[in-house]
């Protein structure tokens, strides 16, 4: 955690120096550090974890710590299912601009999802958008237990 990227930038003021700020700011906090470790692309809705300080997307988070218990992703160490929201984390991302690692277009990091959903380079090389993980595996097991027997009858399965 560089103290660097946590010095506030201006706020909202002339736009030319909001740019500048941004340049500045890009050379030594990239966008690397508001990337979750789980989904590995821009924080959504971040929270940390009270122990280890460790920063995931909400959602992210709560379905690892919902798979394999509550130990953090990242360290293994001890967290709840209901950490704190990373509120500064979550505001430095609308101050602070990155790149789409796609098109290369420069977008607020808070904004980065947004833009992913409609950047067809980003699209065409990662597929699915971030916001829609694919629903929780439930199809309806009639379904899939008629297509295995029928598989066990083309294969000619003896006892
Ligand atoms: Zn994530
Ligand atoms: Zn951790
Ligand atoms: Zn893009």
């Amino acid at each position: 955690m560089g103290s660097v990227c946590s010095s506030s930038l201006e706020p909202v003021g002339a736009m030319n120096n909001i740019w500048d700020a941004a340049e500045r700011s890009l050379d030594s906090c990239s966008e690397e550090d508001y990337d979750c470790p789980i989904c590995q692309d821009v924080l959504k809705t971040p929270i940390r974890t009270r122990n280890c300080r460790h920063v995931f997307c909400k959602n992210c988070f709560r379905l690892a710590v919902r798979a394999q218990g509550p130990h953090c992703p990242l360290c293994r160490g001890p967290v709840s299912e209901t950490e704190k929201r990373a509120i500064d984390v979550q505001q430095q991302m609308r101050e602070r601009k990155g790149q789409c690692r796609a098109c290369g277009t420069t977008k607020f990091l808070s904004k980065m999802r947004v833009h992913y959903k409609s950047c067809r380079k980003y699209l065409e090389e990662y597929g699915t958008p971030l916001d829609a993980p694919p629903p929780p595996v439930t199809p309806t097991t009639q379904e899939v237990s008629r297509v295995s027997v029928d598989t066990i009858h083309m294969t000619g399965y003896h006892t």
